[in-house]
């Protein structure tokens, strides 16, 4: 196979232009969470900070970052994730974490996840096993690194266009690089163009790669709460597998936690016509009552409204009048209130692209792959592509290839798809094993639950898996 090679000196000036076409040597599409961290990425590495970097984002990304970097809104936003000690370590490495709200951020010891039928718990714990972030906070923190090392490195200065959407992409006849125009008419000839541009990806559509999964048929209902009081509690994740979808409870500072609970469309359609008290009656329904009083509030939350609250009431405080205070420490402590507009919607989706770079074209985080929240998996899987994505693009100029290149950049595809893949794989099946109540497999996954959560040596090792220990290790 004929291999081209080329000393990949940069395209110069960053951002001349050759009648109203603008060049640069990459052009990340997305200033989400893996667009602006491959961004701070790349800056920070010696190898690649000289090339001529820009990113294009459609919504106004850096009078967000600025504001709320500068003054952080007094409560938590609903987009929240929880990180893993991989993730974490990567955003030290570059730089990024410096620039992190720490203030704002909760690391947590302990999951507890608990089967809605059948009460069957399995409990996690390891140092730090994960940590709560705004989105926000981490998108801020590496656009703050961005700004740094711009002032660092003023003749490279990454070039940031928002709320400019790229409206149309086309492949240059002459060069074969791919062009960009943007809605404000510009036009962008870029060496890679990388799609940071989340699960409806326009870059993947360009690139013609097809990316294959299903719709969950089940919503992401998440919000920012306060819990009546932590007691003595240390601070701890919660997952309660109902058979409707798991309902999580993760913990952020000073008693606030963000919820993800996955509910089927007509559910979602319920529990949105509910008042913000009577939702948090619902969700303190949901983490502890059973599935067949479930069934009765979410009809009555549906048909009888004015009834809803009573109902719920009643049966919370039958409920909790029987809780010892050994068995109290089974359940999420109870809901007070919640942020006021905090409460939002997403559609859940499995989707993973049958590939992820094509010639001068490279997908990284949702633009690759899209998984169910239930294990917290998603940002963490783009994390681990940018750090791998960075590593290819070092070793191609290094050894210097054309960075662009498909021969280049598909060692990033080869190491990154087997284990999305299989992750993406595991989080399908545990979605389908807890979402149903056929009896056979509820008292299945019961039996299995309880025999694991006596093995100490497997939680460990699935702990490794989850927070991407063992993975890193590899
Ligand atoms: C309810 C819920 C809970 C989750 N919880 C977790 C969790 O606990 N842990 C975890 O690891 N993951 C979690 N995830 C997944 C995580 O949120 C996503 O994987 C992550 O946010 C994706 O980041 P991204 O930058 O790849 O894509 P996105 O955040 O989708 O960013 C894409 C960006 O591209 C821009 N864009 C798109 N099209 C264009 C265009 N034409 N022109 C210019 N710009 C464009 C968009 O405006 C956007 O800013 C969760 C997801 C959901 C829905």
């Amino acid at each position: 196979m004929l291999v081209r090679r080329f000393m990949a000196t940069s395209v110069k000036p960053a951002v001349s232009k050759t009648g109203s076409t603008t060049l640069s040597d990459i052009l990340i599409v997305g200033a989400g969470p893996a667009g602006l961290t491959l961004a701070s990425a790349i800056k920070n590495s010696p190898v690649l900070q000289d090339l001529k970097c820009m990113l294009v984002e459609s919504s106004r990304i850096t009078e967000d970052m600025n504001d709320y970097y500068a003054s952080p809104p007094k409560y938590y936003s609903n987009r929240c994730v929880s990180i893993t000690p991989a993730t974490i370590d990567y955003l030290k490495k570059i730089g990024t974490w410096n620039f992190i709200k720490e203030e704002r951020i909760q690391n947590y010891d302990y999951i507890k996840t608990y089967d809605g039928l059948s009460g069957a718990a399995m409990d996690f714990d390891a140092p730090s096993m994960g940590t709560l972030i705004e989105n926000y906070n981490l998108q801020a923190a590496a656009y703050e690194r961005v700004l740094q090392l711009n002032e660092e490195q003023p003749e490279n200065k990454l070039v940031i266009k928002d709320g400019n959407k790229v409206t149309h992409i086309a492949t240059d006849s002459e060069t074969g690089c791919p062009v960009v125009k943007l809605a404000s008419e510009e036009k962008i000839r870029t060496r890679l163009l990388i799609g940071c541009d989340g699960g409806r990806s326009p870059v993947r559509k360009f690139a013609q790669i097809p990316s294959r999964g299903w719709a969950y048929n089940r919503w992401g209902i998440v919000g920012t709460l306060k819990y009546k009081d932590t007691g003595f509690r240390s601070p701890t994740g919660w997952q309660r597998f109902l058979p409707t979808g798991p309902l999580a409870q993760l913990p952020m500072p000073d008693d606030y936690l963000s919820i993800v609970w996955s509910v089927p469309p007509e559910l979602a359609m319920i529990v949105s016509g509910l008042t913000d008290d009577q939702f948090v009656l619902m969700l303190n329904a949901a983490s502890r009552l059973t599935q067949d009083e479930l069934e009765v509030l979410y009809k009555l939350a549906r048909d009888k409204p004015e009834q809803f609250e009573k109902e719920a009431k009643w049966r919370l405080d039958m409920f909790n009048a029987k809780l010892t205070t050994e068995s109290e420490q089974q359940y999420p402590q109870e809901i007070e209130s919640i942020v006021p507009k905090s409460r939002g919607r997403f559609p859940l989706k499995l989707s993973h692209a049958d590939d992820y770079v094509d010639e001068r074209i490279a997908l990284v985080g949702d633009a690759a792959h899209t998984t169910h929240p239930l294990a917290g998996q998603g940002l963490n899987m783009g994390q681990a592509d940018i750090q791998c994505l960075v590593k290819t693009l070092e070793t191609a100029r290094e050894r210097g290839l054309d960075y662009g290149t498909k021969f280049a950049l598909d060692p990033y595809f080869s190491s990154r798809y087997p284990v999305n893949n299989a992750t993406l794989g595991v989080v399908d099946k545990i979605h389908k094993i807890y979402g149903t109540d056929f009896a056979p497999i509820v008292c299945a996954r019961s039996l299995g639950v309880n025999i694991l959560n006596n093995l100490p040596f497997i939680k460990d090792l699935m702990v490794g898996q989850v927070s991407h220990r063992e993975l890193e290790k590899r």
